[in-house]
């Protein structure tokens, strides 16, 4: 799909926790040849560690100052496996699945909501977009991380959808996930990252909406790839 002539840009696609779009930025950045980077699987992967290492109280308000002073022994990396699959390391260790837990996805968004967690990461994830030729998922990347990104998706679906879909993924990867408990989690981070004062989820002015709630896997891929293609047509 891409020549030497097609030039390599930032895609950027934010939008509601369980929306999809991390499948479907998976898709696109295999189709083009370009690399992904999951920025939610980065703030899972610091409040795993601030978990294993007490940083956490059970109701679930985190050691704000234990976790900053943390930040440097904390490594984030990803890798390819065995099956060709991108997985999250977390100090050298794959913890792909570990930070896909309901646990570690009720205790995000505090996390995610510490300034000085959120430069740390956001200045790893502009590292990674240096050479361009990138899509990268989140809620913050259009608005924050490459507000200048040359396609910017804004996902969306109704809260019931996403529920249902975070459900059937749990399933499928063999963690035991009851209906009611995901729906409750996915409404509660949306009200997290929403209304925190840093860089809260946000549309960015210049995003295109896509609300997928009806949509097949099939019909968001193609329709990605179309805006894709729009977005180089402008650019050439
Ligand atoms: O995308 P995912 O649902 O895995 O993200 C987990 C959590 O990480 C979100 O609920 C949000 O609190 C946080 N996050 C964020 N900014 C990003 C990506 C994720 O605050 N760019």
């Amino acid at each position: 799909m891409t020549n030497n002539d097609t030039p390599r840009i930032i895609i950027a696609i934010d939008g509601y926790s369980s929306s999809g779009k991390s499948s479907m930025a998976k898709a696109l950045a295999a189709s083009l040849g370009y690399n992904y980077v999951d920025t939610g699987a980065m703030y899972r992967a610091v409040t795993l560690y601030a978990m294993r290492h007490g940083m956490i109280s059970h109701d679930g308000q985190p050691d704000t100052g234990a976790i900053v002073a943390a930040l440097p022994e904390i490594t984030i990396e990803f890798r390819r496996v065995a099956d060709g699959a991108q997985h999250t390391f977390l100090n050298g260790e794959d913890v792909e699945n570990a930070i896909r837990h309901l646990d570690v996805s009720n205790n995000v968004s505090p996390v995610a909501a510490i300034p000085e967690v959120r430069r740390d990461l956001v200045k790893k994830q502009q590292a990674y977009g240096i050479d361009k030729g990138i899509v990268m998922d989140g809620r913050d990347i259009g608005t924050t991380v490459f507000p200048a990104a040359e396609l910017k998706i804004f996902v969306n679906a109704s809260a019931q959808t996403r529920a249902q879909r975070r459900v059937k993924e749990l399933i499928e990867k063999g963690i035991p996930a009851s209906y009611e408990e995901v729906l409750a989690n996915v409404v509660h981070r949306d009200h997290i990252d929403e209304t925190r004062a840093e860089s809260p989820l946000r549309r960015a002015d210049d995003a295109i909406d896509l609300d997928n709630s009806t949509m097949t896997i099939d019909e968001q891929n193609r329709w990605l790839i179309e805006r894709y293609n729009d977005c180089i047509a402008r650019l050439k």
